[in-house]
């Protein structure tokens, strides 16, 4: 499944060159052009779903595999102190490439990335009817 005018279905069909880091049947590793910190990856995975919701739970599954991989491998031979794993989905919430993929980003102890979230202080009574709106 290739959607036209997509830069990720490009990369993945080899039309848009990449640095490729790992490759299975499901899911290719590349580094992000605009990386965060050194390393910065994305996991895409290889048909074309717009975001989470459209992902298939069993190649949900793959993509995990393939985090614990890649993150174990770039610890070690970047020797980073920590990673951010993330994924945005939609515009409001950061999605730039409407094809699914998933950040791995390394961080370093002495690295200048700020990925903190600016957070609400909601009352007990808030969070309590915040919990009952997501139970339903
Ligand atoms: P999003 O904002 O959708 O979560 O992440 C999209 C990511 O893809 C961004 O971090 C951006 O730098 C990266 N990106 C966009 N276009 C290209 C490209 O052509 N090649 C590579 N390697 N990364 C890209
Ligand atoms: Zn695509």
């Amino acid at each position: 499944m290739k959607k036209d005018n997509c830069i990720f279905c490009k990369i993945i069909a080899g039309e848009i060159p990449s640095h490729t880091t790992y490759e299975d049947e499901n899911c290719k590793v590349i580094l992000d052009i605009n990386p965060a910190t050194k390393g910065h990856s994305i996991i895409i995975v290889k048909d074309h779903y717009d975001n989470f919701f459209e992902l298939p739970e069993e190649k949900a599954t793959e993509v995990i595999k393939v985090a614990k991989i890649m993150s174990k491998k770039m610890a070690d031979n970047l020797q980073c102190d920590g990673f951010n794993i993330l994924q945005n989905n939609n515009e409001v919430a950061g999605q730039t490439v409407m094809h699914y993929h998933m950040h791995l980003i390394p961080r370093y102890k002495f690295d200048k990335q700020d990925l903190t979230m600016e957070t609400m202080q909601p009352s007990s009574e808030e969070l309590l009817e915040t919990k009952n709106i997501i139970i339903g």
